[in-house]
């Protein structure tokens, strides 16, 4: 078992905060997160920010083959030492926003996996780039704050529910997997953590909705959580026929006058980024 506080000291890294380095250090947490993955051999994972390799380590076990980018060079000769044992791991110098994940994953033929525990500087810009890119994922399992994880698995009508669970749900079917205690990691964290898996999924209602038109809407009816859609969404500039057309379409689809973004499900978002869309605001 790979002892953090030893290789840490062997190879003289100070762990920085800059680049949210909380290493988790319980191998039965480890584990339990790895098992989310429920991982074969046919099975490419995609490991972002490795550490010293702890998870790597449980990951290579199970899957066909696993690449593992970490942006700091000062822990890739751990690395190298933690997961020498494996020859179906690449170690990738980088940082993940700029990676061609395409030429990373080449022409694996199984499913495509990524398993994180997120650095919290960048938890949702990593988020994004990965709900949103070409590339064929299956599952995504990420560590992130236990309030990001609510607000990724919020369903509508909650205090929770935001813009980032409605791009979560128009992706994947998400599952708050379980709460992690900030004493599991070195350096402690100031608030616990959460693994939320989310699941590939495909709507059939999404087919002919605008994607950028939609997440405008989206966008602009949480800007301001506490008004009603029409005093957010339907004081945007580029809605033609502002609140007017707005109120109409609410009509049509049967909701409130004073209904808020928060009661929206994604369906209803859908519905309202199509009707707008006919009366000239689309993108
Ligand atoms: N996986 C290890 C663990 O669970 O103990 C470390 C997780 S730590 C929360 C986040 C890791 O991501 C750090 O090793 C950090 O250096 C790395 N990292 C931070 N920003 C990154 C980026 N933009 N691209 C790749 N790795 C990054």
């Amino acid at each position: 078992m790979i002892n953090t506080n030893e290789i840490l000291k062997k190879y003289d890294i100070r762990l920085t905060k800059t680049l949210g380095q909380n290493f988790l250090t319980d191998i039965n947490i480890i584990r339990k997160i790895v098992n989310e993955g429920e991982l074969e051999p046919s099975d490419f994972v995609l490991e972002i920010g490795p550490g010293i390799g702890s998870m790597t380590c449980e990951i290579a076990k199970k899957a066909g083959r696993v690449v593992a980018v970490e942006i700091d060079k000062r822990l890739i000769p751990a690395l190298e030492e933690t997961l020498s044992d494996f020859s179906n791991v690449t170690l990738i110098n980088e940082d993940i926003m700029k990676l061609d994940l395409n030429s990373m994953t080449g022409d694996w033929k199984g499913s495509l996996k990524v398993i994180s525990n997120l650095p919290y500087y960048i938890t949702t810009p990593i988020i994004m780039m990965l709900l949103e890119s070409e590339i064929e994922w299956d599952t995504l399992i990420f560590m992130v704050q236990k309030e990001v994880a609510l607000r990724m698995a919020a369903v509508p009508g909650t205090k929770d529910y935001s813009s980032l669970s409605v791009a979560v749900r128009y992706y994947s079917e998400p599952k708050l997997c379980f709460t992690v205690s900030r004493n599991c990691f070195i350096p402690k964290p100031e608030v616990d953590s959460a693994v939320v898996k989310l699941k590939k999924r495909e709507l059939p209602y999404l087919k002919d909705v605008d994607k950028e038109f939609f997440f405008k809407i989206v966008k602009a009816s949480f800007s301001q959580r506490r008004k009603t859609l029409l005093n957010s969404l339907g004081t945007q500039p580029w809605l033609e026929g502002g609140k007017n057309t707005l109120k109409e379409t609410l009509g049509i689809l049967n909701l409130k006058e004073t209904v808020r973004a928060e009661e929206l499900s994604l369906q209803d978002f859908a519905n309202l980024a199509k009707t707008l869309a006919q009366h000239g605001s689309g993108v």
